[in-house]
């Protein structure tokens, strides 16, 4: 196809002791700013960012996050900023409070900073937004007409944060390249502008991001595991938040994402974290596409060395009836859902049988 599209935020720096500059970013973006801020990143932060702020003069309105992207926390923040028309909205903290910042920065006409406190998804970066209802199940996601103006990750607040967010982060950069490819194959849309082909640019960074984790995510979990930063660690952290992030926002995400969705209708799995179903979905793209045994044995040999899940037991749903997981299968097909981007046949029956076959291998492999 000869359309196409690339979508980026419009800078992105990565840097120990960012937290103590978030003041010069903002001031980059304007004169006053609505900060939302994660209540732990706050208590244990909030003095230094303050600090950082006093020093450039930029007027900020400062609110502690209320834990859950959904439409009450939204309004309620659009509701605290009253007329004052910030030009900045900033998030700091984890990606609800991210998608938060950029739900009312659309709102309010903002410009949109995400400073991303952990390495756990590819959301910073993109230009859309996950909502979910109060009770913590998904809601949708909402695409919005821009994406971040300035993303910014600090690497020592990253490695203080526990390992299992990393890994977690990890597992969603794996599906990045593997959607990318269903996605080529079958000939779908990006997320871009409505959705438009995809870029040489975009699959390009899918490789790199695949090639970035085969080579540091061991290394890197060891040192992160230690709260030591190592080239190998920054590495992962970008391919986690920008490799992973434009990854998917310009190839496309498929049935790794549209079975993780699935899933995770089935409250056995609310426990986990949304890599860490992503790396079982992703084991279930390569059977679902019949992808080379040696394929699917390289993924599932780096899934296990970072204990990410390889069986249903693995995903918390250990106890799921057969009957379970076909309405999960059923769900991942819903109008709409990113599992329709594979070039696969797509039935309730064939979804439920590569989840079925990527357990029985799991558990073939442990026993
Ligand atoms: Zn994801």
């Amino acid at each position: 196809m000869s359309e196409r599209g690339f979508g980026s935020c419009a800078r992105y720096v990565q840097r120990r002791g960012e937290i103590g500059r978030v003041g010069q970013h903002l001031a980059a973006l304007g004169k006053t700013a609505l900060v939302i801020v994660d209540p732990f990143i706050e208590k244990t932060y909030g003095a230094q960012i303050d600090a950082s702020i006093a020093e450039t003069g930029v007027t900020v309105q400062k609110i502690i996050f209320g834990g859950e992207c959904w439409e009450g926390e939204v309004n309620r923040i659009i509701a605290a900023a009253g007329d004052s028309r910030p030009a900045t909205v900033a998030g700091i903290g984890g990606g609800k409070t991210l998608d938060t910042a950029k739900l009312v920065a659309e709102d309010l006409g903002a410009r949109i900073l995400c400073f991303a406190t952990v390495a756990s998804t590819d959301a910073p970066t993109s230009g859309l937004a996950m909502r979910y209802f109060e009770d913590g199940c998904a809601d949708r996601p909402i695409f919005l007409p821009r994406n971040p103006d300035m993303v910014i990750v600090d690497p020592d607040l990253v490695v203080k944060a526990p390992v299992r967010f990393l890994i977690a982060g990890i597992g969603d950069a794996l599906s990045t390249w593997y959607e990318a490819r269903s996605n080529r194959d079958s000939r779908s849309k990006n997320y871009v502008a409505g959705g438009q082909g995809m870029p040489i640019a975009g699959m390009a960074i899918a490789r790199a991001c695949h090639e970035v984790l085969m080579r540091d995510a061991m290394g890197a979990v060891a040192a992160a595991r230690e709260g030591i930063v190592t080239p190998a660690v920054e590495n992962i952290i970008e391919a986690n938040t920008l490799l992973s992030g434009l990854g998917f926002e310009n190839c496309g995400c498929s049935a790794a994402h549209g079975i993780h969705n699935g899933l995770s209708i089935l409250p056995g799995c609310h426990s986990k974290l949304h890599g860490e179903k992503v790396a079982f979905g992703t084991l279930c793209v390569l059977v679902l596409e019949d992808r080379p045994q040696s394929e699917i044995d390289e993924v599932f040999d780096f899934c296990e060395a970072l204990d990410l899940p390889t069986t249903l037991e693995g995903m918390g749903l250990g106890d799921a009836s057969t009957e379970d997981l076909r309405r999960g299968a059923a769900a991942s097909l819903n109008p709409g859902e990113a599992t329709h981007a594979t070039y696969a046949e797509l039935t309730t029956d064939t979804v439920l049988a590569a989840i079925l076959a990527v357990d029985a291998m799991g558990r073939a492999r442990r026993s």
